[in-house]
């Protein structure tokens, strides 16, 4: 892509009333549009970014074989009326039409899954099954002063799981956790895994995935020594205290951002919408259910606050809107644009996604873009690149520089 043509632009300053971090890199640099609070739209950069996520997630849950489907996300009032939803939880979004009919929009689809899996699990032997989607959710937040990491409209990956036994549930939910865990690391991140009670959904175990950041709305308690990680929320324990696991570290309190949880749902949703299947005896039972939610563009908002710093975002080369950055300084130099302009095609055809800044903009405004944007590699065109036949590799997240030939970095 060439910079010139990209019909985004950075800017100097973020919005006065955007007070998080995350979301003022990302309209400085032009990767989201803030709509108002809490609903963002994803530009060129921030798309490409968002994708990328996504594709990772989409590559983990279909290896513990998820089924990817599409729900809607406008619902019928009914099945949210049927599970007692659409009365206890505050954050639905309830919509009246002008028919005078009502409609919900999609927070968690447990209401539209279960009806789904229903129709087509009538026996054991079309157990167990595991469904997600990647989409949108919309929630009536109070507080959206999070930037990306808490929005009234966001992006979420949503799986649920049936199973015939609690057994069968229990080794799928350790694959899943697994997967969790893959997600995470994939995109550059540390999650710790808390265990916690179920909240409103039921009284069973589930786990949360954090990651430590300042940004974050929840407080931790982890050992420095082994896993244990808590919500304060619900631990028994307090920082100092020695580890409740291992015994040997004492544990520490932080912020953090819950990037992901998993929930033992049990057989309520089965219960609500009489979702039966017959065993092998031909006996009617209920199904074992299980969900798991990982933010998508709250992960991005992590990874966007985490792993910046005083000049701009820094994205992991997984996640990179593209893998390479290339600078030319001087556009009235031909040799160097001719020379910039093969490179760009050259690293193009070698499948590298280059972001190509060809724009008559002094060096210094470059420079800073490109910190601001950061894309993982950068490769500076100078006017002695010609004669020397040689670029600067600048790589963004360590700001090592080293000087290569065309022919190794085209061999890279
Ligand atoms: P939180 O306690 O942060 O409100 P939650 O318990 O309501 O999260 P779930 O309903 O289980 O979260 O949603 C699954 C995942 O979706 C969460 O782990 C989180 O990463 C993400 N998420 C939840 N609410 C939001 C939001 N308002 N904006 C962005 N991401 C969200
Ligand atoms: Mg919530």
């Amino acid at each position: 892509m060439r910079q010139s043509q990209l019909f985004t632009k950075t800017r100097r300053e973020a919005p006065a009333d955007e007070t998080a971090k995350n979301a003022q890199l990302l309209i400085r640099a032009g990767f989201v549009h803030k709509e108002m609070a809490g609903v963002y739209s994803f530009l060129p950069l921030g798309l490409r970014v968002l994708k990328k996520i996504e594709d990772i997630v989409r590559e983990e849950m279909d290896a513990v074989g998820g089924q990817e489907i599409r729900m809607a996300t406008l619902h019928p009032s009914e099945p949210w009326k049927q599970t007692g939803a659409w009365e206890n939880v505050d954050v639905l979004f309830k919509i009246q039409s002008r028919t005078e009919k009502e409609y919900a929009l999609g927070q968690s689809e447990e209401e539209i899954v279960t009806p789904i899996a229903q129709e087509y699990a009538p026996s054991y032997k079309d157990l167990p099954v595991a469904i997600y989607q990647i989409g949108q959710k919309y929630r009536d937040e109070l507080r959206a002063k999070s930037g990306i990491m808490r929005g009234r409209e966001f992006g979420m990956k949503d799986m649920y799981s049936f199973h015939t036994s609690q057994e069968d549930f229990e080794k799928f939910y350790e694959r899943a956790k697994e997967a969790y865990l893959r997600v995470y690391s994939r995109c550059g991140l540390v999650a710790k895994v808390t265990e916690a009670s179920g909240g409103s959904f039921s009284e069973k175990l589930s786990y949360e995935f954090m990651v430590i950041t300042d940004a974050g709305e929840d407080d931790i308690l982890y050992c420095e020594a082994c896993t244990h990680c808590a919500n304060v929320e619900v631990a028994k324990e307090k920082e100092g205290d020695s580890c409740p696991k291992c015994g040997k570290g004492t544990l520490k309190k932080a912020k953090a951002s819950e990037v992901g949880n998993v929930f033992d749902l049990g057989q309520k949703y089965a219960r609500d919408f009489g979702f039966s299947y017959k065993d092998a005896e031909g006996k009617d039972q209920l199904p074992i259910m299980g969900c798991y939610g990982i933010g998508i563009t709250r992960l991005m908002g992590v990874i966007a606050e985490t792993l910046s710093d005083e000049k701009g975002l820094s994205w992991p080369e997984a996640i990179a809107p593209y893998d390479v950055h290339l600078l030319v300084l001087t556009t009235d130099d031909a040799a160097s644009v001719a020379f910039a302009d093969s490179l760009y095609e050259d690293l193009s055809k070698k499948g590298k996604k280059v972001l190509y800044d060809d724009r008559s903009v002094r060096a210094g405004e470059k420079f800073a873009d490109a910190d601001l944007i950061g894309i993982p590699a950068r490769v500076i065109v100078g006017k002695d690149s010609v004669a020397k036949g040689e670029v600067e590799l600048v790589h963004r997240a360590t700001g090592q520089m080293e000087k290569v030939t065309k022919e190794t970095l085209l061999a890279w």
